[in-house]
């Protein structure tokens, strides 16, 4: 049989992956590979929690391929360098990958498929990570969307339609004398020498396409009854938690939606699946912009925003705002979830993202950056769609200038107490009633929560009115060009 390579990219699992089916279809032993080029990917090589997760995923993807007879070829350099070698090393006759969206990558598999099919090779990219690619669905008047609402509209539509291949249950073995690199080889991992500031992370996350699919079923059994009210209370797992799984590819949106679609559910439940869908469809909206917009990642989508009047970053407060020494428990209780778990509630996301974008009106980028490093689920589309939604200077923001009140947030969202009492232990003996704005009850403050900061490094009221008439100075100039 004659051999094709299926080179692994964000697509870590073997059910529903279009490329290896492919591969398997022609009749080929496919030969899957992974090659290390985070440089391909600058300035957005994946961040240090990215890389944790990626060792363990790509160790349960090799360890998944080895239960079905075949096994990870793992390389390092120049993507068209490796496939090159391999290429000439298995004599293949094809090669199959599933398509990335960022700008980068897009490019650099574009320069590799011009590349090798001008040599002859069968080169076939596939489509594993999207319901549906931001080229099928268009305005009425043929551009791309700016607005969720009628994004999703049309693109829901192909919902009805939406399949999922299984796994192969058995591969054929690829070529033995094929070396490859050990995974450690790669240091994704922070080194033995290092604190292994990770090692909180794996009590809540399983990477790989198994720990995946569990946490779907955990998801359909559980959270998924109530999730539309439910979703937005940080103190409970009122989410499916899926997403580091779905930025890398061990679980695909189609199957999320077969899943969904294929239950017996009662009717009671059909709100809660619809809210579920259309949150997958802000992730297919993120990538939609992205793909059309690929300066958004470090430029506003809205240009009136390019003279808004951010402050000068003061690396003190900054600093605050990452550590989660901000004395607002709300931002706190977020920025330390994020530190020990490599993900935040989404509720809390916004929360975060508006102090630090509005209330300290540092650029959004500062926090984008951050997160990237941070987040185990940091990916490009959704970072930057998520931080310029808050900031106000993205697709769909809210037409007058929103300030996500924390104290408010906490009172209607985690009245209480139970997501800041769990993230910051020091204000676990504050009543319910005190825990939103500690800073009112100094006395409470003195005798039951000594170590926790007096007052929050920026006055909430003073600054939000600071940030409405910095907003209202670009309001002023009229409607957005977009
Ligand atoms: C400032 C900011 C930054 C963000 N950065 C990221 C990021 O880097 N990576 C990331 O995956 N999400 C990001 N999000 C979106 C969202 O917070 C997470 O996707 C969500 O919290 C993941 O939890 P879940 O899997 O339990 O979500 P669920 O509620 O179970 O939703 C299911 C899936 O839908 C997708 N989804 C849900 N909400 C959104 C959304 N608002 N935008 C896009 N997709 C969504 C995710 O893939 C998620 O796994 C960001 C949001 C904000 C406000």
């Amino acid at each position: 049989m004659s051999n094709a390579i299926v080179w692994f990219r964000r697509d870590l699992r073997l059910a529903d992956n279009p490329a290896l089916q492919a591969a398997l279809d022609a009749g080929h032993v496919p030969v899957p590979v992974y090659i290390h080029a985070p440089e391909e990917e600058a300035p957005w090589a994946p961040g240090a929690a990215s890389r944790a997760w990626l060792h363990r995923s790509l160790q349960a993807l090799d360890a998944d391929l080895r239960a079905r007879g075949s096994r990870l070829v793992v390389r390092r350099g120049d993507s068209l360098a490796e496939l090159e070698k391999l290429i000439s090393e298995t004599r293949a006759e094809a090669l199959h990958w599933n398509r990335l969206y960022e700008p980068a990558s897009i490019a650099r598999d574009t320069r590799i498929k011009q590349g090798l099919k001008s040599r002859g090779l069968e080169v076939q990219s596939h489509n594993a990570a999207l319901l549906v690619e931001p080229w099928t669905v268009q305005t009425g008047q043929g551009g791309p969307y700016r607005v969720f609402t009628p994004f999703w509209k049309n693109a829901r539509q192909v919902l009805e339609s939406v399949r999922a291949a299984p796994p192969p249950e058995r591969l054929p073995d690829p070529p033995a004398t094929l070396a490859g690199l050990d995974l450690k080889d790669l240091a994704l991992s922070p080194p033995a020498h290092e604190p292994a500031w990770d090692a909180g992370f794996w009590k809540h996350w399983t990477p790989g396409e198994s720990g995946a699919l569990e946490l779907l079923d955990v998801f359909l059994d559980g959270a998924l009854h109530g999730y539309r009210r439910q979703r937005d209370m940080p103190g409970r797992v009122g989410t499916s938690r899926l997403s580091p799984h779905l930025h890398f590819g061990e679980i695909s949106p189609r199957t999320l939606v077969a899943a969904l679609q294929a239950g017996d559910w009662p009717a009671a439940i059909r709100p809660d699946l619809d809210h579920y869908l259309s949150e997958l469809g802000w992730r297919e909206f993120s990538h939609h912009l992205i793909f059309h917009f690929p300066d958004t990642p470090t430029d506003n989508l809205n240009p009136k925003f390019g003279d808004f009047p951010w402050a000068d970053p003061d690396p003190a407060l900054l600093q605050a705002w990452q550590q989660g020494r901000t004395g607002v428990p709300m931002v706190d209780a977020g920025m330390r979830e994020l530190w020990a778990t490599g993900w935040m509630h989404n509720r809390v996301r916004m929360v975060v993202a508006s102090f630090l974008t509005k209330n300290l009106r540092m650029h959004w980028r500062h926090g984008a950056d951050w997160f990237w490093d941070t987040l185990v689920d940091a990916d490009l589309a959704n970072n930057t769609q998520g931080w310029q939604w808050t900031a106000g200077t993205g697709a769909d923001a809210a037409p007058y200038f929103r300030i996500f009140s924390p104290v408010s947030q906490t009172q209607r969202f985690d009245a209480e107490g139970a997501y800041l009492r769990r993230w910051l232990p020091e204000l676990a003996k504050l009543p319910d009633a005190a825990l939103a704005a500690p800073w009112e009850q100094p006395g409470l403050m003195r005798e039951k929560a000594p170590d926790y900061p007096r007052q929050p490094v920026v006055d909430l009221r003073a600054s939000r009115e600071a940030a409405l008439a910095a907003y209202a100075s670009v309001r002023a100039d009229g409607p957005a060009r977009r």
